[in-house]
């Protein structure tokens, strides 16, 4: 028989309306250059594809610790961060004792706690998105979770929480989990504690960087913790090509990335300021790779459909923060063309 705690589950849904313009997803708009598609084709080429892949992914591992200045031993690699997210929902406490995490956020951490059967502590944001504080200890004293997940930045809002409000969390006595998906945007990390401490890792991943394609995350936290959790890892979860090709990214290519990961920086303050100045339209300040804004003048729902109308792709989150949808940054004419498609559709509302 089918566990009962799948039956309030749905399977994991994504925007998949096709679309000429793409804004959906929070993916790097980056197509690679030809001469890095031919390297990336000659080394798959050369890759035994009946044989297993290096199950410690050592090459990865190192190109990742690396570029990221940290040390192998204290890397887990994941088949995108969303398997570190279950691993650490298994790992870290026991399943009698509930998963916190503050509301709306990335949907994994519910999703884990529920396939577990684990306590889904919740506790909505204020309305500047920011933690509540009060409430959070309160609800912690009373229901005594064991693990907390907090997106910083927070998806879909955008925004970093407080680090003194995570960090006063922490002192009741609870394992934390800073997962920095858009670490490079934001440039705001919990990395040294996660080196330090025993109570605290940090989560990173390649998607949001240019290689959503290859399903690779990893986990920063101390030896001994990289070592329990390793128990639980699936074998080979990293695949033989995702393991080139990202070895081969972060090693040679590593530039191209960078550079347009600054140029999204960029143009998210361009496109935060051209939104303000659209009447019936507020945006909410980002430090991630999209921005989250709120429809005043027509339903969100509405809204979308007629952005898709004019051939691009956003994401409605109206189900989550009413009137709500949130944008990812493209490349510069991408993000022209959102701008004109919305500046169109509200004029002839
Ligand atoms: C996109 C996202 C992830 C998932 O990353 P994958 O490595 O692609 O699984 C994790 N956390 C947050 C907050 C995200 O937005």
């Amino acid at each position: 028989m089918i566990s009962k705690r799948l039956g309030p589950l749905s399977p994991y849904k994504t925007e998949t309306t096709p679309s000429r313009i793409k804004l959906s997803s929070n993916e790097l708009a980056i197509d690679f250059p030809e001469e890095v598609r031919r390297r990336i084709a000659e080394e798959v080429s050369k890759i035994p594809f009946n044989r297993y892949p290096d199950p410690e992914a050592r090459a990865l591992r190192e190109a990742i610790a690396q570029r990221f200045s940290i040390k192998e031993e204290n890397i887990l690699l994941g088949n995108g961060s969303d398997e570190l997210i279950y691993y650490l929902s298994i790992g870290i406490g026991e399943f009698d004792r509930g998963i916190f995490y503050p509301t709306p956020t990335f949907s994994m951490y519910g999703i884990s706690a529920q396939v577990l059967g684990r306590d889904r502590v919740e506790v909505p944001l204020r309305e500047d998105f920011d933690i509540d504080i009060t409430e959070s200890l309160k609800v912690l004293r009373e229901k005594r979770p064991s693990l907390a997940y907090f997106a910083y930045p927070n998806n879909p809002t955008g925004n970093c929480f407080s680090e003194d409000k995570i960090r006063r969390i922490r002192e009741e006595g609870i394992f934390i989990v800073v997962d920095e998906a858009y670490y490079h945007y934001s440039g705001k990390t919990f990395l040294d504690e996660a080196l330090r401490r025993d109570d605290t890792v940090v989560l990173r991943t390649l998607s949001k960087i240019g290689m959503a394609g290859l399903r690779v995350g990893f986990m920063v936290g101390k030896e001994e913790i990289v070592r329990e959790l390793s128990k639980i890892r699936l074998p080979f979860n990293i695949t033989f090509p995702s393991q080139v090709i990202a070895t081969l990214m972060l090693t040679e290519f590593y530039h191209i990335l960078e550079a347009e990961i600054k140029k999204v920086v960029e143009e998210r303050q361009r496109v935060y300021e051209e939104l303000l100045k659209l009447e019936g339209i507020k945006p909410y300040p980002s430090e991630a790779n999209f921005i989250l804004f709120k429809s005043l003048a027509m339903p969100a729902e509405l809204l979308h459909k007629r952005m898709v109308e004019e051939g691009v792709l956003v994401r409605n989150f109206s189900y989550m923060i009413p009137q709500c949808l949130r944008v990812s940054i493209g490349k510069p004419e991408e993000n022209d063309a959102f701008l004109e498609a919305i500046h169109k559709v509200l004029k002839n509302s």
